[in-house]
């Protein structure tokens, strides 16, 4: 953010309020601007300074990631319709037509609108099952669609990126590709809505300037999904940062959802995670199931049966609708202006 002052007298008495309330500005144009270096300022910091005599402008676009933030009450916020239904969910792997086309059944039973299912595995062994590629992201789509749903994979850097990103609604970028910028350029081109996975050890900042990069790529529109990071628990997969959830509501300009599968690594773990990340405000909640958790081909221990989905289901809808978090945080300011006497910094 770049302030332009009227004068650079003014400087010093805007430095030191900024300094005061956590921001470092640093005098630039010869004293007649300050360069604050945040990416994203709170908008009662904007506004106490905007509405000081001694700042001439305001400009937002410089440093900080542009199109990610929200940067006013009034800028619109673009919506991913999840339908009634708060939750994203299907298994880990597409593992054959059948199994899918019987997921996409049951979650459409419960009003579920989106369809998830990995189609290119990165998985940690290298024995491990890597997917179906390609087709199965046909089948995918093929299930979601039969039942007006929308498809949601995975997209890697393996060979079959461009035919599976072709073949659904939506694609992912998953955790360990967070970082990879030119995957990212490469997935914003393929011109879908982008559901981006939280690094396993991201911070904020990295996480929304990944966002930043698919947008600059082409991409139309974006979601953040916390999923965990990585955690000194011996018994949990990963550890879910709850407060990420009002953190990207706050300041991006995009929908946050929560995976609580990933993060517990542990089927009943699987509910309160998703239960705290909706009341927490998270948009939607993306959920691992399977009709036979047991035989599932990855990610087993984590994956809940269909009755399980089912309650979830039921819970979380019922969190979100009494809660009725409003979209935007509420516009209240509470700073004293920098013009105002602050004892606390006098
Ligand atoms: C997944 O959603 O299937 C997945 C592999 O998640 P993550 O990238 O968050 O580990
Ligand atoms: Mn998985």
């Amino acid at each position: 953010m770049l302030i332009t002052l009227t004068g650079a007298e003014e400087a010093p008495r805007l430095r030191a309020w900024l300094t005061r309330h956590g921001f470092e500005a640093k005098p630039v144009q010869r004293g007649q601007a300050l360069l604050l270096a945040d990416p994203w300022v709170p908008w009662e910091v904007r506004d106490a300074l905007a509405a000081d005599p001694a700042v001439a402008c305001i400009d937002e676009v410089t440093e900080g990631p542009r199109r990610v933030l929200r940067h006013g009450p009034a800028e619109h916020h673009p919506t991913w319709d999840l339908g009634a239904v708060p939750v994203v969910a299907g298994p880990c792997a597409v593992e054959d037509p059948g199994t899918i086309r019987e997921v996409a059944a049951y979650a459409a039973s419960l009003g579920i609108g989106w369809l998830r299912g990995g189609t290119d595995k990165t998985r940690t062994r290298v024995d491990a099952f890597q997917g179906h590629g390609a087709r199965a992201a046909r089948w995918l789509h093929e299930a979601a669609q039969a039942h007006g749903m929308r498809s949601i994979t995975e997209v890697t850097d393996g060979p079959e990126a461009e035919a599976i990103a072709e073949a659904v609604d939506v694609v992912m970028v998953g955790a360990r590709h967070m970082h990879a910028s030119r995957h990212l350029q490469r997935i914003g081109r393929f011109g879908k809505p982008v559901i981006l996975k939280r690094g396993l050890a991201a911070s904020p900042e990295e996480w929304l300037r990944a966002a930043e990069y698919l947008l600059e790529a082409g991409a139309p529109t974006v979601a953040f999904c916390e999923r965990g990071s990585r955690s000194a628990h011996p018994l949990k997969r990963f550890t879910l940062d709850v407060g990420a959830v009002p953190f990207i509501r706050e300041v991006a300009a995009f929908p946050v959802l929560v995976d609580p599968s990933h993060a517990a690594g542990y089927g009943p773990y699987v509910a309160p995670l998703a239960r705290a990340a909706i009341a927490a405000g998270a948009h939607g909640v993306i959920v691992e199931c399977h009709p036979d958790p047991a035989c599932a081909k990855s990610d087993a221990l984590q994956a809940l049966d269909l009755p399980a989905l089912a309650r979830l289901v039921g819970e979380v809808t019922r969190i979100q609708a009494a809660l009725a978090i409003p979209e935007a945080p509420e516009h209240r300011p509470f700073l004293p202006g920098p013009g105002a006497t602050d004892k606390a910094g006098a």
